[in-house]
């Protein structure tokens, strides 16, 4: 029987990204994913500056924007009754944002197609040492103090085998079958809207849009379903994103409608009939098995949050069992998983439903009683309860959610600031995959404090004698004013035996 340290089913971007966290790591994985080839369809597009900071601490931020490239400067909406009449919509900017995107990220967000992007993280997973298994289906899987079993499916020969796992991440998707093995339930608002077809086509109109650019363009055609008609790679490559369901229509002529142009050379590649859905599973994990991305929540996609959120679900639990198999934690950090991801997987999925209800107003601005953007785009989310010491100082001051408002509260992303004046380093690059401890110019100049990295800087953030134990995602640990007690912060929380939020 062949064995790994962690065995992955599903092999979509959040288990190819879990793999490559886990990888960061020094851990030992392998990754099963039963169809032959990474995602046909386009799906997500829009990765977040969370996403890309996680991307860039796996040192691949450079090559997914790069991969990104068609789609650079596709920022702008556009509407029309055609696509050929279309107008692109002012670029629209958050509230507060002063007219100018502000820097709240050392990376820019990123216009790329799911199925762009997935290759690009699949070659990567495989340079950084996971063992990557496309054609390979789990098929059932048994676990026990000492790890987990699984049964995996050759489909290019039918043959099957078994492999051995100390943990098994389920990245399988919103039909989760590793979720359904384990009978875990699924709560929320469930279906929300009508439902919807996306349809997958190729027409060259590079001509017809150039100089009008857009990442979506609604159209409005009287003839025609209404829909929105989606950029894959800007000149050959669309997603109609039709509502109404019904798949059965003649979409080339439907097509040839709304574009208001011949396209001669327009090709249906396929016809995808979905329904919107707010449904977060009622546990993340049971024993030594951590659900993670669509397999533990589904949302409506109007806040391009989908896949967002299995990325920092990956994330979060990489640098865990990571922690855990090397011994350097109680196999009880693994609750903090959920306990902390589940929060949060709800907050953006009743948020994105929430979302839904403004898109008809294509183009203007959301509902200002709605999350910031910003606090979407930057993993905003506080958490509360986990691999946490409370602050009691800030209890009464938790994180804004209408307002963009990052201020190091523990629970929180740290906020971005440059720490040069070439903006090479920022704050987010403190951490990972270690801890760090940030803290101002005038803390004691000893390099390490309990042997943790102490990184000195003059942020505004910091009152002057405070400090931030900063965990390998980036998440503020602990607010303090001495240093030196942060190594034993950290060590009590990774020898925690409870998910709860620990009190010091
Ligand atoms: C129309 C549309 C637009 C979207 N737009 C956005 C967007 O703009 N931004 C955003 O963030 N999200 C968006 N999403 C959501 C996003 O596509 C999903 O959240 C994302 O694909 C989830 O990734 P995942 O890896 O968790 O699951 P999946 O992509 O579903 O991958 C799961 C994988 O597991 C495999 N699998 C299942 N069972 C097994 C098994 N037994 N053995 C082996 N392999 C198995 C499947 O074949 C699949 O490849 C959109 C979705 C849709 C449909």
């Amino acid at each position: 029987m062949q064995g790994t340290d962690v065995l992955i089913s599903g092999g979509g971007l959040t288990g190819l990204t879990a793999a490559l966290v886990l990888r960061h790591h020094g851990v030992p994985v392998t990754v099963v994913e039963k169809r032959s080839t990474t995602s046909p369809q386009p799906k997500a597009r829009r990765f977040h500056v969370r996403s890309m900071e996680i991307f860039r601490e796996l040192g691949l931020a450079g090559l997914v924007h790069e991969a990104a490239r068609d789609l650079a400067g596709h920022d702008h909406m556009a509407q029309g009754r055609t696509l050929a009449e279309a107008e692109q919509l002012p670029l629209w900017l958050p509230a507060g944002a002063g007219g100018a995107a502000p820097d709240i990220s050392p990376e820019p967000p990123c216009l790329i197609a799911q199925d762009t992007l997935e290759p690009v993280l699949r070659a990567a997973a495989v340079d950084a040492g996971a063992t990557v298994r496309f054609d390979t289906e789990l098929l059932g899987f048994d676990q026990d103090d000492e790890g987990v079993r699984a049964e995996l499916l050759d489909r290019t020969d039918g043959s099957r085998h078994r492999v051995e796992a100390r943990y098994l991440v389920a990245a399988d998707g919103a039909r989760s079958p590793v979720r359904e093995a384990l009978g875990i339930g699924r709560s929320g608002e469930g279906a929300i809207g009508g439902p919807n077809v996306n349809v997958y086509f190729h027409a060259d109109l590079a001509a017809t849009v150039r100089g009008r650019e857009f990442n979506l363009c609604q159209l409005d055609h009287p003839d025609a379903p209404p829909g929105a008609l989606a950029s894959v790679d800007g000149r050959r490559r669309w997603l109609y994103m039709s509502q109404g369901g019904e798949p059965d229509r003649d979409w080339p002529a439907v097509l040839r409608t709304v574009l208001g142009v011949p396209a001669p050379d327009l090709d249906v590649l396929s016809v995808l009939p979905w329904q919107a859905e707010m449904l977060v599973a009622d546990r993340y994990s049971v024993g030594r098995v951590h659900l993670a991305g669509d397999a533990a929540h589904v949302m409506p996609p109007f806040a391009a949050s989908g896949a967002n959120t299995g990325i920092a679900d990956a994330h979060n639990l990489g640098w865990k069992l990571a922690a855990v198999l090397r011994g350097e934690a109680a196999p009880a950090l693994l609750d903090s998983y959920g306990a902390e991801r589940r929060p949060a997987g709800w907050f953006i999925a009743e948020q994105s439903a929430r979302r839904m209800a403004s898109f008809p107003n294509f183009g203007t601005a959301p509902d200002p009683t709605l999350a910031h953007p910003f606090v979407f785009a930057a993993g905003g989310f506080q958490h509360t309860e986990g691999a946490l010491v409370s602050d009691p100082a800030t209890a009464d001051d938790p994180e804004p959610v209408t307002e963009f408002a990052p201020a190091g509260r523990v629970g929180t992303r740290v906020p971005h600031r440059w720490l040069d004046d070439a903006r090479t380093r920022s704050t987010i690059d403190l951490a990972g995959p270690g801890w760090s401890v940030l803290a101002g110019p005038e803390a004691a100049a000893a390099p390490r404090t309990g042997g943790l990295p102490l990184h000195r800087h003059d942020v505004d953030f910091l009152p002057a004698g405070q400090c931030l134990l900063l965990r390998p995602d980036h998440i503020v640990a602990w607010r303090g004013t001495d240093p030196d007690a942060a190594a034993e912060v950290r060590d009590g929380l990774l020898r925690a035996t409870a998910a709860s939020t620990a009190t010091v």
